[in-house]
C-alpha cells in the first residue's frame, strides 16, 4: 500500500474518498492540522491543484485534494468558489441563494467537482473535473445530503440531491463523476518515481 494525503483536515471528507478509491492500493491519511493551504486560485481546478501540489510537497508524499461547489446561470456563476463561505450555516447559505434568485426565470445551476493528485515533489500527476447540472428549487425539499442538497433539483432524477438515497447521489454528482473519470487513470498510474 501506498500512502496518499488527503489534503484536507475533514475526516468526512476522508471517508467519503475511502468509499471511491475501495480495493486500489492506496493507504489515505488526513494532512496534519498544521498544515494550512490558502485556497487563492481562481477556478476549482486550480485549487484543487494547489491543495495537492502543497501538501505532496510539504510531506514528502502523494497527495489528492478536491474543491467543488455550486454555480448558478442567473448569479453569473455565484456562489461559485465562494459555496462554503456564502453564510455561516447551511440554512444561512441556502436562504441567501432563495433571496438573491427571487423573481428570476433561470434557475439552472451546476454542480462542480475538482480533483487532482499530486507527487510527492508537487508535480500534478492526475486532474480531474465532474459537472452535476440541475436547478435551484423555489423551496428546500427533502432530508438527506449536506449543504445546498435542498434546493439542488436533479430532472434527470426528478429529485434532489437530498431525497435521493446516497448510492444514487454518489453515482450521478458531480463528485462521483470526477471520481469516475480519475479512477481507470489512477489504476494505471505509474508510482515508482519517487
Ligand atoms: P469544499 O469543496 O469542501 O470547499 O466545499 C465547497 C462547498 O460547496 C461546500 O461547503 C458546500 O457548501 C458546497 N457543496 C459541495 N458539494 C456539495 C454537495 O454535493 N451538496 C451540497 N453542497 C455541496
Amino acid at each position: 500500500m501506498r500512502k496518499l494525503i488527503v489534503a484536507t483536515g475533514n475526516p468526512g471528507k476522508l471517508a467519503e474518498m475511502q468509499e471511491y478509491l475501495v480495493g486500489l492500493p492506496w493507504q489515505l491519511e488526513l494532512k496534519p492540522k498544521e498544515l494550512d493551504i490558502e485556497e487563492t486560485g481562481k477556478t476549482f481546478k486550480e485549487n484543487a491543484a494547489l491543495k495537492a501540489s502543497s501538501t505532496a510537497k510539504a510531506m514528502g508524499e502523494w497527495a489528492i485534494a478536491d474543491d467543488s461547489g455550486l454555480a448558478v446561470d442567473a448569479l453569473n456563476g455565484a456562489p461559485g468558489l465562494y459555496s462554503a463561505r456564502y453564510g455561516k450555516t447551511d440554512e444561512e447559505r441556502i436562504n441567501r441563494l432563495l433571496r438573491e434568485l427571487e423573481g428570476k426565470d433561470n434557475r439552472q445551476a451546476q454542480f462542480v467537482c475538482a480533483i487532482a493528485i499530486a507527487r510527492p515533489d508537487g508535480s500534478i500527476a492526475l486532474q480531474t473535473e465532474g459537472i452535476c447540472p440541475g436547478e435551484i428549487m423555489l423551496s428546500p425539499q427533502g432530508n438527506g445530503g449536506f449543504g445546498y442538497d435542498p434546493i439542488f433539483y436533479v430532472p434527470s432524477q426528478q429529485q434532489t440531491f437530498a431525497e435521493m438515497s446516497p448510492a444514487v447521489k454518489n453515482k450521478i454528482s458531480h463528485r462521483g463523476r470526477a471520481f469516475a473519470e480519475l479512477l481507470p487513470q489512477l489504476k494505471v498510474l505509474k508510482v515508482d518515481s519517487r
